[in-house]
């Protein structure tokens, strides 16, 4: 999957997007899922590219309607690559999933985003919502402190190009 924003263009992985897959929450008792999306900056242009997320692990907070992030596991993952691979990969940001067709954003997603922007060196991050229908992306800018959807695909769409990239 590629989506284009502005001069930059931003690809998430089939094999990143196969593990969101398996999270999407169809049935009425499946919680939230969520994890981070690690990736790099291609050298010679800006374009970003989301290779890795972690998954759901023990010390997470679930229910239906939330997912809060608390297993110091997530970061611990990011770190080993980020040593194992002489610092090219980076945080880019969060993903979780959300239990409605077409994914918005909530009042406390937002404010979970700003909270990350205050902490980041990059200008920019990356978040993604995993709906039943539609996966969606948006951006965090620390400056103008602004979220911006980037875009909304369907689940269906996806699947369908998964071999092309
Ligand atoms: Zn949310």
């Amino acid at each position: 999957m590629v989506v284009q924003n502005e001069n930059r263009k931003i690809k998430i992985c089939n094999s990143t997007l196969l593990i969101m897959k398996k999270y999407i929450q169809k049935k009425n008792r499946d919680y939230e899922a969520g994890g981070i999306l690690i990736g790099r900056e291609n050298a010679g242009n800006t374009n970003l590219v989301i290779e890795y997320i972690t998954e759901p692990m023990s010390k997470d907070k679930r229910s239906r309607h939330k997912f809060l992030r608390q297993d110091i596991g997530h970061i611990d993952f990011f770190e080993k690559l980020y040593n194992e691979n002489e610092g090219i990969y980076a945080y880019i940001g969060e993903w979780h999933t959300h239990p409605e067709k077409i994914p918005h954003y909530s009042f406390i997603d937002a404010n979970n985003w700003r909270r990350i922007g205050k902490k980041m060196k990059s200008e920019k991050q990356y978040h993604v919502i995993v709906g039943i229908q539609e996966i969606g992306i948006w951006e965090y800018d620390m400056i103008t402190k602004k979220i911006v959807q980037i875009d909304s695909i369907k689940w269906e769409d996806l699947l369908e190009n998964e071999n092309t990239d």
